[in-house]
C-alpha cells in the first residue's frame, strides 16, 4: 500500500524517477519505452483529469483535458513532444463538463488530431459549444460513442467501452453518462471512468460489464458518489489512481474513499501529491512513475 508512511520512501523512488511496483509475480527492471509496452500517463492538471496514452505501435489517445485551455500548451503538449508523437489519433472527450474539455479545446487548436471522440450529450456551456464549433470547423472526424461502440486503436490493446447507453445521455446527467472505457494488454487492464457514479457503477454490472481491472482510475477525482467498497471489490484493482487538485473546494478525493482502499489494502496514487502518474506495462507486469 502507498499510505503516507511509505511516502518517504516513495519520494526517494519518485526522485530516481523510476518506481517498480511488480503487480504479478516477478519483478523486472523498468520498460524503456517504445515497441511492446503500452503507457497510459495520468497527468497531473490540478482538479480535472487528463489521461494520456501510447499504445504499443504508437497510437495515441488522449482521454480529457483538464479545466484550462492553458494546460495545452503547460501540460498536455509538452508530454506529447517528449513522447515524440506529432498528433493525436483520438481525442475521447468522456463527458462535457469543464474540467475535462477545457483542455482539449487548446489542444484542439494548436495540435493534429484525427478522431474526436464523445457523446453528443447535450450541454450547453460556451466551453463545450467551442470544441463542437472547433471539430466542425477543422472537419475532424467525430464518432459518437455508446457502450460497444468499436473505437480504432491497437489491435494488440482490447479496448472497450462500458458506457454509456443512450438512455443516460438523454439525461441532463452528464457524470453518469461519461464514457468508460477499459483497456486490456495482456494481462494487465485499466478502467477508466470519467466522472462515473454510481448509477453507471451500477448500470455497467447490470449490463454484465467484466470491470474487474489491474489499474482503476477512481471516478469523479475520488467522490464517494464514485467509490465505495463494494464497488472496488467488483473492480478489485490492484492500483487506484486518483485524479484530483491540492485543497479542492470539493474534499475530492473523499475520506471515505481513501478509508476504503486502506480496507481492502489497495496501494493507491495521487496526483495532487504525486504529480503525473505514468504506468507503463509490457502486458505482465507494471512500472510506475512520477514526476512533479
Ligand atoms: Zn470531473
Amino acid at each position: 500500500m502507498i499510505t503516507k508512511r511509505l511516502l518517504p520512501l516513495l519520494l526517494i523512488v519518485a526522485l530516481l524517477l523510476v518506481a517498480c511496483i511488480p503487480t504479478v509475480t516477478t519483478s523486472t527492471p523498468p520498460i524503456p519505452a517504445g515497441q511492446g509496452t503500452l503507457t497510459v500517463a495520468f497527468l497531473d492538471v490540478g482538479q480535472g483529469d487528463s489521461t494520456l496514452i501510447r499504445s504499443p505501435n504508437g497510437t495515441i489517445m488522449l482521454i480529457d483535458g483538464g479545466r484550462s485551455t492553458a494546460l495545452a500548451d503547460q501540460v498536455i503538449i509538452p508530454q506529447l513532444k517528449a513522447w515524440g508523437a506529432d498528433h493525436v489519433d483520438v481525442l475521447l472527450l468522456t463527458h462535457p463538463d469543464a474540467d475535462h474539455i477545457t483542455g482539449l479545446v487548446g489542444v484542439l487548436e494548436s495540435y493534429p488530431v484525427k478522431l474526436v471522440a464523445l457523446t453528443g450529450q447535450v450541454h450547453s456551456t460556451k466551453i463545450y459549444e467551442r470544441l463542437l464549433t472547433d471539430v466542425r470547423d477543422k472537419k475532424i472526424e467525430a464518432l459518437k460513442v455508446r457502450v460497444g461502440t468499436p473505437i480504432p486503436f491497437d489491435p494488440a490493446v482490447k479496448l472497450e467501452v462500458l458506457n454509456p447507453d443512450d438512455a443516460a445521455v438523454q439525461t441532463e446527467d452528464t457524470n453518469n453518462a461519461s464514457i468508460v472505457i477499459k483497456l486490456t494488454y495482456g494481462q494487465i487492464s485499466f478502467l477508466l471512468p470519467g466522472d462515473a457514479e454510481m448509477k453507471a457503477n451500477q448500470a455497467m454490472l447490470d449490463r454484465g460489464a467484466d470491470v474487474h481491472s489491474t489499474v482503476l482510475k477512481l471516478g469523479h477525482h475520488g467522490s464517494r458518489t464514485s467509490t465505495t467498497v463494494d464497488w472496488l471489490k467488483q473492480v478489485s484493482p490492484q492500483i487506484g489512481i486518483i485524479s484530483a487538485g491540492a485543497d479542492n473546494s470539493y474534499g475530492h478525493p473523499h475520506p471515505e474513499v481513501i478509508a476504503a482502499l486502506k480496507q481492502l489494502g489497495i496501494q493507491y496514487i495521487r496526483t495532487d501529491e504525486h504529480g503525473t502518474i505514468t504506468i507503463t506495462t509490457e502486458g505482465a507486469t507494471t512500472h510506475v512513475t512520477n514526476q512533479h
